[in-house]
C-alpha cells in the first residue's frame, strides 16, 4: 500500500477499508498529510465555496444525571456549580443572536430530567413562533423516542449527538452505565424522525487506537450524518480522565480531513475544544475543510459554569464579542461568513 494511492482513492471514491485507513494513520508522513489537507480544503470549497456558517450556542444547563467520566459537568463532580437558565433567560439569549445575525441557535446541556418533554416544547414553540426563520438544534443526549418526536413536532430541525466512540469497549470504558448500542439506537431514531442529525466523537481518548479512530469514520459512513462534531479530548482535573493526556491538534486536523472526504457534504464544525488547545486551533480546522462555528449566546455569568474540559475558551466574552472575534478569524484564513440558517442542502 502507498499513502498517497489511498488519499488518491479516498478523495476519489470518499471510503476507504478500515485497513487502509489504519494504514494511512499510522504510515502518514508530513508532506503526505499536506496533501490530505489540500485535499479536504478543495472538497469543502467544492460544496461550499468560501462560505462558513455560524450556530449561537445556548448552554443553558449544566446539570446532568450521567457519569461520562471525561466530562466536567458529570453527575458525581461534586465541585460543579450547577446552573440552570429559565425559558425567559433562553429567550433573552436569542433574542439577542438573532439582534447579531444569528439565524441558528443550538440549545445544549447535560442530560437534566427537570426539562420535561412539556418544558422543552414550550421553550421550542416559542422560539419558533417567534423567530420563523431560524433554526432550532437541540443537543442533550439520549431521551426516548416519543420525547424526540414531542422535540420535532415542536418545531426543532436538528438534533446533536456524539457517538463518543464507535468501539463498544472503549465506550463502556468511558462511560458509566451507558452503551453504544443504545446511543446507536438515539442516533437511528433521530434520524427516523427526520431531523437533521449530527454525531461525532473525540480525539485522543485514553486507549483508543488507530483501528477504533477508523472505526469512528466507517461507523459515520454507515450511518451518513448531516453533521459531524469532531474534537480532541481534554482532560478535566475533577474527572476520573482527570490525570491522562489528552487528544493533539495534529490529530484531531487529521480527522477533519478524513471525515471531510469521506463525507463530503457534511457540516462540520471547528470546535471550541480546538480553539482552547491552540490560539489559531479553529483556524487550521477551517483550512482542512470544517465549514462551521458555535460562537457562544450563553449569559456571561453562566459561562464558567458549563466546564466540560479545563480552561475552555471565551468564557469572560459578551456574545456581540465572540461574534465579531469569530467573524475576524473567519476573514484571516480567506473565508467569509454566512449568517444564513445554512441547512444541510443548502450547498446545492
Ligand atoms: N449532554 C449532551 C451534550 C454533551 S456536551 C450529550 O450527551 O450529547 C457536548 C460534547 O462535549 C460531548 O458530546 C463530548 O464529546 C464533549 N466533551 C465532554 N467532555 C469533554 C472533554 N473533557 N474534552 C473534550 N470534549 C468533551
Amino acid at each position: 500500500m502507498k499513502v498517497l494511492d489511498l488519499i488518491e482513492k479516498l478523495n476519489l471514491e470518499n471510503n476507504l477499508t478500515k485497513e487502509e485507513i489504519v494504514y494511512l494513520l499510522t504510515h502518514m508522513t508530513e508532506e503526505e498529510k499536506a496533501i490530505l489537507f489540500d485535499y479536504s480544503l478543495q472538497t469543502k470549497r467544492k460544496y461550499y465555496g468560501d462560505t462558513v456558517y455560524m450556530r449561537g450556542l445556548i448552554e443553558f444547563t449544566n446539570y446532568c444525571m450521567r457519569n461520562c467520566k471525561y466530562c466536567g459537568i458529570r453527575a458525581k463532580q461534586f465541585d460543579a456549580n450547577r446552573y440552570r437558565l429559565t425559558k425567559d433567560e433562553i429567550l433573552k439569549c436569542c433574542d439577542q443572536g438573532y439582534w447579531l445575525g444569528y439565524r441558528t441557535f443550538v440549545l445544549q446541556g447535560g442530560e437534566d430530567p427537570y426539562y420535561t418533554d412539556e418544558l422543552l416544547v414550550d421553550i421550542i414553540s416559542s422560539i419558533k413562533k417567534r423567530w420563523q426563520d431560524v433554526a432550532v438544534t437541540i443537543s442533550i443526549g439520549e431521551r426516548t423516542m416519543e420525547s424526540y418526536q414531542a422535540i420535532k413536532n415542536a418545531g426543532a430541525d436538528r438534533y446533536l449527538l456524539r457517538h463518543e466512540t464507535a468501539n463498544d469497549d472503549l465506550y463502556e470504558a468511558i462511560h458509566e452505565d451507558m452503551s453504544l448500542s443504545s446511543r446507536k439506537e438515539c442516533l437511528n431514531n433521530l434520524k427516523a424522525i427526520g431531523f437533521q442529525v449530527g454525531a461525532g466523537f473525540m480525539v485522543g481518548i485514553p486507549g483508543q487506537t488507530p483501528e477504533i479512530l477508523a472505526e469512528d469514520l466507517l461507523f459515520l459512513k454507515s450511518l451518513n450524518p448531516h453533521m459531524v462534531g469532531i474534537g480532541p479530548f481534554i482532560p478535566h482535573a475533577k474527572t476520573p480522565l482527570g490525570g491522562y493526556k489528552g487528544g493533539t491538534v495534529e490529530d484531531t486536523l487529521v480527522m477533519l480531513a478524513l471525515t471531510r472526504l469521506m463525507l463530503p457534504k457534511v457540516l462540520l464544525p471547528s470546535t471550541t475544544a480546538l480553539g482552547t488547545l491552540d490560539n489559531k486551533g479553529r483556524e487550521k480546522a477551517l483550512k482542512v475543510g470544517a465549514n462551521v462555528v458555535m460562537p457562544n449566546l450563553s449569559p456571561t455569568d453562566v459561562r464558567e459554569k458549563y466546564e466540560l474540559y479545563q480552561d475552555k475558551i471565551c468564557t469572560g466574552d459578551e456574545a456581540a464579542h465572540c461574534r465579531q472575534c469569530i467573524e475576524g478569524r473567519i476573514n484571516s484564513v480567506g473565508f467569509h461568513v454566512d449568517m444564513g440558517r445554512g441547512d444541510y442542502d443548502s450547498w446545492r
